[in-house]
Order: structure tokens, then sequence, then C-alpha cells
């Protein structure tokens, strides 16, 4: 494989990178940078964690380091779905920009208009924005997209699950014909194929694996779910869930738990945190200040367990996830795709644990079907309810209802540090002691010797 330096980067870009401690581009960077420097369009297919950014960053810096802004008049445009998202690129455009004077400006929802405003009527050489902010801003007359020379759309398959394409395509006829686009997905819907078609010209096309191919990296199960009490169900989910975390014991570092609604997203993360798990939601209704704050101590460490919406977590660049968990099955079948990307990445091992009941069967097939092969069934829904029975025999103190989920944020807390500490002396099959039945450590003791 070839070394950064073999690609035709500008000497202080190259001494970015290496500060960065990037040594070896990744396949997607080794061939979509040097088409992008040619001033080739670039149409750039593949998975989540494959290094994606910096396959438009680097050579959009490059691009950018001749010339300068005029007033109003942004010389490049990255188009992200989400806030967190575009929040990453802006960094990323810092750490490889270090060492060039570029100026950027970050248009997103949650921060004033009037200090973006300020910025753009200075002339920025980077707008990085999402889609509806960038045509608030237009429609105020604010700004003028014509002279724009690269234009970035990042993570377009999302931003087709959120219902930006409308905007995507407004936006592109606001920007010169004669732009230079680099676009990227992990996957190709039809609707994409077509945005495509009409608004890059003879792009060059990377397309990193299979499309919607899982990382070969990432373990793979799925738990199929009967709640033994119809009227217990959404209990007894969580209550899996707990279980299914114990049984990964200290190899479970840091997880994302994937839910497909909001309000659930809410109530699982209090539960866990009930439970002594440390865990913070996030989803879309949470302010800015709010999420960013999660995701910080996520990305840091000093929070566990991030339970999130697909929305949410669309690209967010967070290192070495050990583990994911779909609390459901996703409702779109390439979702599932984004959600297992979040472990497992650039080689690393990574597991990702879902859970299926009898409703989302259909969905789960669908999954199955994208990927073109069979995910594990870990155990059957019988086996897990005499797991249960036992360890609700030991933790007969502890039935809930959904009003004790939802007690406020402080008090769970308090309780939470206790338990956390305790439970990281405990066995790693916690509550499970002695009973543990047989499946259960057959497969935990596998999972040792793998
Ligand atoms: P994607 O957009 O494809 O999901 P990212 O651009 O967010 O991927 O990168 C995923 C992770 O890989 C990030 O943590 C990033 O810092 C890291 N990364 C990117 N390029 C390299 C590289 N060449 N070498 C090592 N790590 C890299
Ligand atoms: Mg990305």
């Amino acid at each position: 494989m070839e070394l950064f330096s073999d690609l035709k980067l500008s000497p202080k870009i190259l001494k970015a990178v290496k500060d960065a401690g990037y040594e070896k581009p990744t396949p997607i960077q080794e061939k979509a940078i040097p088409a992008a420097l040619d001033g080739k369009d670039v149409l750039g297919i593949a998975q989540t964690g494959t290094g994606k950014t910096a396959s438009f960053t680097l050579p959009m810096i490059n691009l950018l380091s001749r010339g300068r802004a005029r007033a109003r008049m942004p010389r490049s445009l990255v188009l992200c779905p989400t806030r967190e998202l575009a929040a990453q690129v802006a960094e990323n455009f810092d750490t490889y920009a270090k060492n060039l004077k570029l100026s950027k400006a970050l248009l997103i929802g949650g921060v004033s208009f009037k200090e973006q405003d300020i910025l753009i009527d200075k002339g920025v050489d980077v707008l990085i924005a999402t889609p509806g902010r960038l045509i608030d801003h237009f429609e105020r007359g604010k700004l003028l997209l014509t002279g724009v020379q690269v234009m970035v759309v990042d993570e377009a398959d999302r931003m087709l699950d959120m219902g930006f394409i409308p905007d995507i395509e407004r936006i592109f006829k606001l920007t010169p014909f004669t732009r230079q686009t680099l676009f990227f997905s992990a996957t190709m819907a039809p609707e994409i194929e077509r945005i495509t078609n009409t608004f890059l010209s003879a792009p060059v096309r990377v397309e990193i694996a299979r499309q919607a191919t899982a990382s070969e990296s990432i373990k793979q199960s799925v738990v199929m779910f009967k709640p033994k009490r119809k009227d217990k169900e959404a209990s007894e989910k969580r209550q899996l869930l707990r279980h299914l975390i114990d049984l990964e014991g200290t190899n479970c570092t840091n997880a994302i738990v994937f839910c497909n609604r909001k309000t659930d997203v809410d109530i699982c993360s209090k539960s866990l945190n009930k439970y002594g798990y440390q865990a913070a939601p996030i989803h879309g209704d949470l302010d800015q200040t709010k999420r960013t704050e999660t995701l910080e101590s996520f990305r840091e460490g000093d929070l566990r367990i991030l339970v999130a919406s697909d929305v949410a977590a669309r690209g967010l660049d967070i290192p070495s996830v050990s583990h994911v968990f779909n609390f459901d099955v996703p409702i779109q079948a390439e979702d599932y795709v984004h959600r297992i990307g979040r472990t497992g990445r650039a080689g690393r091992e990574g597991t990702a644990i879902m859970i299926c009941n009898n409703r989302d069967q259909k969905n789960f097939l669908n999954v199955e079907a994208l990927l073109q092969k069979e995910i594990p069934r870990t155990n059957s829904s019988d086996e897990y309810s005499s797991a249960k029975q036992i360890k609700n025999d030991n933790l007969k103190s502890k039935s809930v209802s959904t009003e004790e989920y939802l007690t406020p944020d402080k008090e769970i807390k308090t309780k939470n540090t206790k338990k956390h500490q305790k439970s990281e002396n405990n066995n790693r099959i916690i509550g499970l002691g002695e009973h543990t039945p047989g499946f259960l450590s057959q497969s935990f003791n596998d999972r040792l010797a793998s």
C-alpha cells in the first residue's frame, strides 16, 4: 500500500497528517485523494469508519491553499446530514489545515445566525453546513454560492433518509456547474444514483467493499426474544439488554445501544442508569450543548454506554467502540450496516449484538437479505426465559415499572456510581452467580477463549 507521502499533497498538509498519527492512507483515501487532486468529480462508496472524511478534506485543503476568499462567497462547501457530523468535519479541517491559513465557518442549528453571519461576511474558504441551515442563510440573502469551487456531499444516504434530497438538489443548482463535486455515501439507493447522475460529471467511482457489506472484523449475533408476559414485554426486553451487556463482561469497554424510537432511547438510557450501567442518551430532540457534552464524555471514556437513535449517531467519529447493541432491529435494513459500522473500525475487533422480537422478524429478514448472509442466532427465547427466571429470583427486589425508569436524572446518578463500582468487582456474569445456566456459561466461555 502507498504512503501518504506518495500522494501529491503539499508538505504542510503531509506534516499535519503525520502529526495526526496517520501513516498510510485507507483504501478509499488512496483512491479518492489522487482523483480529487486531479480536479475530477469523485463518487466514494464505502462503509462507515473507512476514513471518508480525510479523503475529501485533504484534497480540498490542498486545492484551497492557493487563492483567497471573498466576502460572502465561500470557496468550498461541505454538506453534512447532522450537526454532530458537521462539527466533526470542521474538527478534521482544523487538524489537517493547521499549518495553513484557511478560514472556515460552521453553519449548523443551535448557533446564532449573527455569529455565523460575521464569519461569512469576512469571507470563508470552507463552509461546512447542514442543508437546512445553509438554505436559511441563503434565503436571508447573506450568502452567495456562486464562488463555490468544490462541493462535498457527505453521508448522502443519511441525507436521503432525513428527507434532505430536495434541499441538496436546490443547493447544487445554486453553485456553479463548473464546480468540482465529491460525493460520499455508504450505500447507493436508487434516489442517490439519480442525484449523482444528474450533478456529478464523469465521476471517478471509488467503491470499497461490496455495497452494504459489514466489516469482516465485526462479530455479529442476534438474540430471538419472546417475552414471557406480553404485558411486561418492554421491561423484559430491557432486562435482556442488561443481561447481554453483562455477558460481554469486561470485553465490553464501551458500547452504543441503538433504539428505533427516541422515546425508547430515553427510557433505555434511564433504565440502564437505574441498574448501575453508565449510560446517556443522544437523539435529535436533545439540545446541541447536551449532545456535544454527552459525545465528549463518551469519546473521553468517561461514559460507557451511549444510547442513540440512528439520526443522531450517523457518522459520529467515535474511535474503538467495542460493542454495538441493537435494542431494536432497524426498520431500514441499511441502517444495520451503519449501526454496526460503529464497531470493528480500522481493523479492530468488534461485536454487534441484536435483539429481535416477533414483530421485528420481517425487518430482520431484510437485514439478512441485504447482508446476503445469516446472522448467527445466539440463543432461543426459551433458553433466555429460564436464564431470566433465575436472574429474577436473584434480583427479586428489583421489579420495575415504567414510572420508576423515569425518575429524575440526579437521583439515578448517585445510585448509579455506587452500583457501577460494585459491578466492576463482580463476576462478569453479574447477577447470575452459580446459577448460570449451561448455555450461557458455554457461550461466555467461548467468548473468553476466542
Ligand atoms: P467515515 O467517514 O468513513 O465513517 P472517518 O473519516 O470518520 O470515517 O474515519 C474513521 C476513523 O478512522 C477516525 O477515527 C479517523 O481518525 C480514523 N482514520 C482516518 N484515516 C485514517 C488513516 N489513514 N489511518 C488511521 N486512522 C485513520
Ligand atoms: Mg463520515
